[in-house]
């Protein structure tokens, strides 16, 4: 019995009186060709529509923010409003106002909490927003809290997602309790009702 690799050589020496022809190897392209692309390409396209309408529809799950008092009623939404006279107020006033938050229904004295991780920028007490605090979060963003009836973190404190950071009030410009919420990113500022689960 021959042995295998010299069976292997006489079927490769086959001639033309045996009935082979022999083909130039620059014509077979049934190994050569490449893989068709279609398929991964289409999932890759579906993927990052996927991806875009998720954005989309629910940055929440990106961005990571949460509801800083328990999710209620907005009694007053972020963009263009009529101008909002409080108490006190006198003289000639714009006949509307943008309003760079959105107002949250709260209860007196109801926790609010910080909406993400990061660290306190500003705590403290101004004529529109009361008693007031920021919150710096990573990559730009920040967090605005205000009409607070209570602070109950200072300036440079560490926070992480969901710590008591205060209580609501109307301190302010306010016409009753609420908290005033707003989502700034490198100085614009959002609607935050995009930003919550
Ligand atoms: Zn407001």
């Amino acid at each position: 019995m021959l042995p295998a690799i010299a069976l292997e050589g006489n079927a490769h020496r086959a001639t033309p009186s045996s009935g082979f022809v022999p083909i130039p190897m620059e014509h077979v392209d049934v190994v050569a060709r490449p893989k068709p692309k279609v398929k991964r390409v289409l999932v890759r396209r579906h993927r990052a529509a996927a991806k875009a309408e998720r954005a989309r529809s629910t940055p929440a799950l990106r961005i990571g923010f949460s509801w800083p008092v328990t999710k209620a009623e907005i009694t007053s939404p972020f963009g263009w409003r009529p101008f909002v006279v409080t108490p006190g107020e006198t003289g000639p006033h714009p006949a509307r106002e943008f309003h760079h938050g959105m107002d949250i229904a709260c209860a007196l004295n109801q926790p609010v909490r910080a909406s993400k991780g990061g660290r306190v920028i500003l705590s403290g007490v101004n004529p529109d927003y009361g008693n007031v605090i920021v919150i710096q979060h990573a990559g730009g963003w920040s967090t605005l809290y205000g009409h607070l009836n209570k602070r109950l973190v200072n300036a440079g404190k560490r926070v992480s997602a969901g710590a008591l950071i205060g209580l609501c009030g109307s301190t302010g410009r306010a016409n009753g309790v609420h908290l005033h919420f707003e989502i700034r990113h490198l100085g614009s500022f959002y609607n935050p009702i995009y930003f919550l689960p």
